[in-house]
């Protein structure tokens, strides 16, 4: 989520999720932190969305739980992609539908949108104009000149612009470090082909619900090789039923099936396509791995893994692959066969892009910080002068001001944790560091009864231990470091359970480390008797 405040208003463009790792555990997703704009709701004008991905979409509507009628302005599948996923929060959006080409003004701010090819159809980049200069945001994307969709990125509309002179250039930065250019979606169709070809059985797809080039190409191959095809997963039929009504998405007649028809084909015959490329643990793919899914994977099912491997899911991700293998399938991904391309440019495009738009100042953007430094070094390279490329991370805030950017500030940008039906609320980061010290250590209780009376206990401590890996011998060892404590701390009688409590949570830390190195999480309970 990018932040723009021109004259007391403010433009948002995109507002997207993170996914969680696996040292996150139990979150669902992670938000932009909005507590910097959260008093300031009324002046937004508006959000704008580049594409639909989840990473730049999945957080507007959190964000219009603060605010319902912030208007939406993006291409058609943008809004539709954002719309349906509004629906499922009851949320009714104020939409305002633009087409790469467009200019229109939200407050001050004076928008132009051109259109750029990336791993999913209508994104767009938008120029910005307002008196402070006039800002480049290119979204994600790439400059595929064999697009399967024949939109190209508007290469001379960056052109113009960099002959109006473009004062701030934000650009994806994902592909960076990658050298050359990213080849065409067209390159891939041969290995879908061969995988086509060669299954003897069914063929089940993996792919992001929302990769319609890729899903495309799938569909084409189906059609070419004689199959039927059926979409599997809620997201997968939900998007792919948008994309083929508004036209993104071409389906021949009578090739979309019900899985449930697949009972009665012959299974050389059939295509499932399903999410689950990234190993998350509830997709269908990753309880198909499982033998949980209706569709028992044997021996012959070829398994095609159509994405890319964002870092990070690897170790789910192979979790899968082992598990699909062992039940005799043939999985093929992009580690063995060339059925992925990226949807980010390379180094040589972005280079290509800077010289046209020959931007006065840089502010990488969409990466890690090692993607951000390689595009900034790209950026200089091509001549953009050093002090003038700001390599900033998370909530960092630029001035551009007379041409030039400059940092002058930051404000709260914390990851905002989503679990279940809770966002983010105080504590959510000692929970998140309670859930790891848990998997990895277990957990002790201690349960003391107190006479407050005599100040004493009326029996020896009690420990309930779970996921702490020791035979019972460590009881003993426990209980006599409690003792010593307590005799320690006794000269004057302890009436009060809290403070009893302390002792014991204490006393058993610092044994439990000398003794192991390593501390569960151990929580002390004292009820008077
Ligand atoms: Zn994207």
């Amino acid at each position: 989520m990018t932040v723009f405040e021109h004259k007391g208003k403010l433009l948002i463009v995109d507002c997207g999720v993170l996914f969680p790792e696996e040292t996150q555990p139990g979150i669902n997703v992670i938000l932009p932190d909005f507590s910097s704009i959260r008093d300031r709701l009324q002046d937004i004008e508006a959000i704008v969305l580049t594409h639909g991905h989840e990473d730049h979409i999945g957080g507007v509507p959190y964000l219009l739980r603060e605010r319902k009628d912030i208007p939406i302005i993006g291409t058609e599948l943008t809004l539709a992609f954002i719309s349906a996923k509004l629906e499922e929060h009851r949320i009714t959006p104020r939409l305002i539908e633009i087409e790469e080409g467009q200019r229109r003004k939200a407050g001050p701010f004076d928008l132009e949108f051109l259109a750029v090819n990336h791993s999913i159809p209508d994104g767009v980049a938008v120029a910005i104009r307002t008196e402070a200069g006039l800002v480049l945001v290119t979204g994600d994307f790439k400059m595929d000149q064999f697009p399967l969709d024949k939109r190209l990125t508007d290469l001379p509309g960056f052109a113009r612009l960099g002959e109006e002179g473009v004062d701030l250039f934000l650009t994806d930065s994902t592909n960076a470090e990658v050298p050359g250019f990213t080849v065409t979606e067209e390159d891939i169709r041969p290995a879908i082909d061969a995988v086509f070809r060669t299954a003897p059985r069914r063929i089940i797809v993996s792919s992001f619900a929302s990769h319609v080039h890729r899903i495309q190409q799938v569909i084409d191959a189906a059609a070419r090789h004689n199959r039927k095809v059926a979409f599997v997963g809620r997201s997968m039929v939900r998007n792919m039923g948008i994309a083929e009504k508004l036209g993104f998405l071409q389906v021949p007649k009578g090739l979309l099936v019900d899985v449930k028809a697949f009972d009665r084909m012959k299974d050389d015959k059939v295509v499932l396509i399903c999410t689950g490329s990234q190993g998350e643990p509830m997709a269908a793919l990753a309880r198909m791995a499982n033998r949980e899914h209706t569709i028992k994977i044997g021996e012959g099912d070829t398994v095609l893994l159509a994405s890319s491997l964002i870092p990070g899911n690897e170790n789910s991700i192979y979790r899968v692959i082992n598990g699909l293998t062992r039940w005799g399938a043939n999985v093929v991904h992009k580690g063995n066969a060339k059925v992925h391309v990226s949807g980010h440019a390379s180094a040589g495009e972005l280079v290509y892009v800077y010289n046209i738009v020959k931007p006065k100042n840089v502010l990488p953007y969409h990466g890690e910080w090692r993607h951000l430094k390689s595009n900034a070094d790209l950026a200089i390279r091509t001549g953009v002068p050093e002090e003038q490329v700001l390599v900033v991370e998370d909530g960092v805030v630029v001035d551009l001001v007379d041409g030039v950017a400059k940092v002058t500030g930051r404000v709260a940008a914390e990851l905002v944790f989503v679990h279940g039906m809770t966002v983010g609320g105080g504590g959510s980061e000692e929970a998140l560091a309670d859930r790891v010290q848990l998997s990895n250590d277990g957990a002790v209780t201690i349960l003391g009864i107190l006479d407050t009376r005599t100040g004493l206990l009326t029996e020896p401590v009690e420990f309930i231990a779970r996921g702490f890996v020791q035979d019972n011998e460590w009881i003993q060892g426990a209980t006599k470091s409690i003792d010593d404590a307590l005799r320690a701390a006794n000269k004057v009688k302890i009436v009060n359970g809290a403070e009893l409590e302390d002792i014991f949570t204490q006393s058993l830390t610092r044994w439990m480390q000398r003794k192991y190195r390593r501390i569960p999480v151990i929580t002390s309970v004292v009820v008077d008797a």
